[in-house]
C-alpha cells in the first residue's frame, strides 16, 4: 500500500518511519522496515497494526540503523493481517528483503514451482514468491537489478517492488507495473516512494518511473532502465506542495 526506500547519510529508520507516517492517509493494516545496519547486516522488523505499534516496538527493542533501507505499510490482499504476512519478506538466504504494493496474479503457479524445488515459505502472501524468486535469480551472479528484471518479467498483475541486498549495502532497487513509483532526488541521498508524500519532507525534486521500468538508487546516482536493461530517459519535476 505505502512504499518508501532510502539511501544516504541520514538515519534510514527515521526517513522510513517518517515517510510511512506521511503515507498513512492511504490506509493499511501492518507496517515493516528492513535496514542494512552500520555493521553491514540486514535486519527487518514488521508488525500487524498501526505504525505506532512498529515504532513502539523499535523504541523498546532498537535495531541497527544504517544508510539504506525500505519501508512498507500493507493493505492485505493475500494472507491475513499478521506479523508474518507483513512486509518485508526475505529470500531463502535471508540476505534479500522485498516489499510490494499490488497483486501478483500468477503467484500460485510460481509458488508451486518453488515448492516443487523444496523452497520453504513463511507467509501466505503473493509477495514472498517474488522474494524467493529474487534470491534464486541473484545466484546467477549479475547483481540485484539484473536479477529483479528477470523476476518481474515473469510476474502478471500489478506491482511496485523494492528490494535490498545485504551484499549491495548502498543500493535500493525497484520495479513497477500498473502501480506507481516515484524517485526523490536529494543531495547525497536519494529516495523512492509510492507517491511523493513518502519523501516530500526531504526533497521537492522528483522523477516518475514509467510503466515496466527498473530503478536503481545509490546515495549519489539514479539509473532507470526497462525490463530488458535498456536505459530510458527520465524527466525531473518539482513537487509543488509543502511538507
Ligand atoms: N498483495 C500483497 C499482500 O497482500 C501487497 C498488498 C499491498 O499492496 O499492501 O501482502
Amino acid at each position: 500500500c505505502g512504499i518508501v526506500g532510502y539511501v544516504g547519510n541520514n538515519s534510514s529508520l527515521e526517513v522510513l518511519l517518517g515517510g510511512l507516517r506521511r503515507l498513512e492517509y492511504r490506509g493499511y493494516d501492518s507496517a515493516g522496515v528492513a535496514v542494512i545496519g552500520a555493521d553491514g547486516s540486514l535486519t527487518t522488523r514488521k508488525r500487524a497494526g498501526k505504525l505506532s505499534v512498529l515504532a513502539d516496538d523499535l523504541d523498546v527493542h532498537p535495531m541497527a540503523d544504517g544508510q539504506s533501507g525500505i519501508g512498507h505499510t500493507r493493505w492485505a490482499t493475500h494472507g491475513g493481517p499478521t506479523d508474518g504476512n507483513a512486509h518485508p519478506h526475505l529470500d531463502s538466504s535471508g540476505r534479500i528483503a522485498v516489499i510490494h504494493n499490488g497483486i501478483i496474479e500468477n503467484f500460485a503457479t510460481l509458488k508451486q514451482e518453488l515448492l516443487d524445488d523444496g523452497l520453504v515459505f513463511e507467509s501466505e502472501t503473493d509477495t514472498e514468491v517474488a522474494a524467493k524468486m529474487l534470491g534464486r535469480e541473484y545466484e546467477v551472479g549479475d547483481g540485484l537489478s539484473a536479477a529483479l528484471a528477470r523476476v518481474v518479467s515473469r510476474l502478471d498483475g500489478a506491482f511496485t517492488l523494492l528490494a535490498l541486498h545485504q551484499d549491495e549495502p548502498g543500493v535500493v532497487v525497484g520495479a513497477r507495473r500498473n502501480s506507481p513509483l516515484v524517485i526523490g532526488l536529494g543531495d547525497g541521498e536519494n529516495f523512492l516512494g509510492s507517491d511523493v508524500a513518502a519523501f516530500v519532507e526531504h526533497t521537492h525534486r522528483a522523477v516518475a518511473i514509467g510503466q515496466d521500468q527498473i530503478v536503481v538508487i545509490t546515495a549519489d546516482t539514479v539509473t532507470v532502465t526497462d525490463f530488458d536493461g535498456a536505459p530510458v530517459e527520465t524527466q525531473e519535476f518539482e513537487v509543488s506542495w509543502d511538507a
